[in-house]
């Protein structure tokens, strides 16, 4: 595998940054996970506005553009060969010594990394396409006055101590806001089904304003199911008809059970399922230049 290391492609062993830079140093850096289908990348656009309002929130000037971004993204698949893919793309505030302060003088390390991540699994299999197995964490969503909450940072070690709780058998924490509403999974949005149509929690409390997220409304709209965004109880969603998760590696992926009750998915997830495969197809397989 090679991989982008500040404007170069090179093997994945040699591809390192410095241990003094930020990124390690303090999870001084942004990110975007996204998705290539049939060698294009998924809702670009969206991820490249919301690496910019992360690079923002943190005052983090990489001086590359929209088209140099894009373009180590898609020479790296093409060094890779890679079609349908994962993708990471970093950008760390780089190599400064010794202070907390950011100094204006850093030089933003950029990376990009792939893998391999066929469409439809790997001999058919695709792991997530399991319904997911979620716990309610005691770890709570960092509040968006601590770290706003549409930044996506390298600091994940909420997520990382919310699944570090999950028991044998759980794939995805629940995380609840500071006030014990339902906010997030540790890397995925939390949708369920009412008998009033589809469900979410709003953008004002500690929620990543999700790529697939925002999708999945639109496709929602569009089929005329009725969406709600608010403020939930895990036992809303314990009690739902339908309940799913949505990120760039899973798309939608029914929550088999939260916390031992059963939920699952039904006709409302199987719809927006199919939608979004019909948009993939269309837009990645079929000739559409969207
Ligand atoms: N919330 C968190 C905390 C995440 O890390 C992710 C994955 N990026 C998501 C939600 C889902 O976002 P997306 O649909 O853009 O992958």
């Amino acid at each position: 595998m090679k991989y982008h290391v500040d404007g170069e492609l090179v093997p994945a062993a040699e591809a390192t940054v410095s241990v003094e830079d930020r990124g390690f140093q303090y999870g001084d850096a942004v990110f975007e996970t996204m998705r290539a289908y049939g060698g294009s990348i998924f809702e670009w656009e969206a991820h490249a506005e919301r690496l910019a309002n992360s690079c923002d929130a943190l005052g983090i000037d990489h001086g590359c553009t929209d088209t140099e971004l894009r373009e180590r993204v898609r020479e790296t698949l093409a060094a890779n060969s890679l079609a349908d893919a994962y993708v990471k793309l970093s950008i760390s505030r780089g190599v400064q010594g010794g202070k907390l302060t950011p100094q204006s003088d850093a030089d933003p390390t950029v990376v990009v990394i792939v893998d391999e991540l066929p469409r439809g699994g790997v001999d058919g299999v695709d792991v997530w396409d399991e319904p997911a197995v979620v716990q309610t964490t005691k770890t709570r969503r960092v509040p968006d006055s601590a770290i706003p909450a549409d930044a996506k940072t390298h600091n994940y070690l909420n997520g990382i101590l919310a699944r570090r709780e999950l028991v044998e058998g759980a794939d995805e924490a629940l995380l609840r806001d500071a006030d014990g509403r339902v906010a997030e999974g540790a890397t995925s949005n939390v949708f369920f089904v009412g008998d009033d149509g589809l469900h979410t929690p709003s953008l004002g409390g500690p929620v990543l304003p999700g790529i697939t997220r925002s999708v999945v409304i639109e496709l929602a709209e569009s089929a005329e199911i009725p969406i709600h965004e608010g403020r939930y109880t895990p036992d809303d969603v314990r009690n739902a008809e339908e309940a799913f998760l949505t990120n760039t590696t899973w798309e939608l992926r029914p929550i088999e059970t939260l916390d031992g009750i059963a939920v699952g998915g039904g006709p409302v997830t199987d719809l927006l399922s199919r939608l979004f495969d019909e948009r993939v197809e269309r837009r990645h397989y079929g000739g559409d230049t969207a």
